[in-house]
């Protein structure tokens, strides 16, 4: 017979190292976009135990989009390398936005303060944050712009994330032109984040594999952030 298993919480340490998990973990019983677990008795090799059918949308939770995603880009989850998907990230805290303002070149380089560097991860933050995709009359998160997404592809980051700091849906046209410049040009984005709050630092070790399946154009991801790696710190 097995007990309820006790669920841990975001932090750990691996050897030395801080660790930080930045995914939203999915409930079915609660969670509101598609998501169906059937847990079912299952005989391997004379053995019977259990397998699970998931039935899932590729944008659950915490996920990372690829450029299949949008429009007429081709490129799925498996097509771009592994390491792809692994890499220096840097929380960039936008002070200087003003509320549902468009996030302009200024606030990006008051926020990075000359830290960005070419293949890293951008992690966007702002003071003001509301759940995404939920219409509220106090949503005052600024919204990432054409001008945002130049300034990444300038600086030849390999992704953007956020969590419900950074708006990307509310306006049509720049939601547009992001996912032109950014998937078009293999700068994936991370949607959903969480617990931001709980970093020690501003510049970790990220890893955000997605599942290993062809055909993918978003995928969920459990991103964990490995605080004090020689090399990927402040
Ligand atoms: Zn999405």
């Amino acid at each position: 017979m097995g007990t309820e298993p006790q669920y841990p919480g975001p932090v750990g340490r691996v050897g030395p190292y801080r660790t930080v998990c930045l995914s939203k973990i999915i409930d079915p019983a609660t969670e509101t976009r598609r998501c169906v677990v059937k847990r079912h008795k299952t005989v391997v090799q004379g053995v019977e135990d259990w397998h699970s059918d998931v039935d899932i949308v590729t944008h659950l939770g915490t996920h990372v989009e690829a450029p299949f995603h949008h429009g007429d880009l081709q490129k799925d989850v498996t097509a771009l390398p592994p390491h792809h998907y692994v890499g220096r990230g840097v929380l960039m805290k936008l002070h200087t936005c003003k509320p549902r303002a468009l996030i302009t070149r200024a606030d990006l380089e008051a926020a990075d303060a000359d830290r960005i560097l070419a293949g890293d991860i951008a992690i966007l933050d702002s003071p003001y944050h509301s759940e995404p995709f939920v219409v509220s009359p106090d949503d005052k998160r600024p919204h990432l712009s054409r001008e945002a997404a130049e300034w990444f592809l300038e600086k030849k980051i390999k992704a953007v994330g956020f969590g419900d700091g950074i708006c990307v849906e509310t306006n049509i046209e720049h939601c547009l032109a992001c996912h032109d410049i950014l998937l078009g040009n293999d700068i994936l984005i991370i949607e959903v984040m969480q617990n931001l709050d709980k970093l020690e630092h501003d510049v970790f070790l990220v890893v955000l594999m997605p599942l290993p399946i062809r055909g993918l154009d978003s995928s969920p991801v459990n991103v964990m952030a490995i605080e004090g790696i020689p090399g990927f710190t402040d």
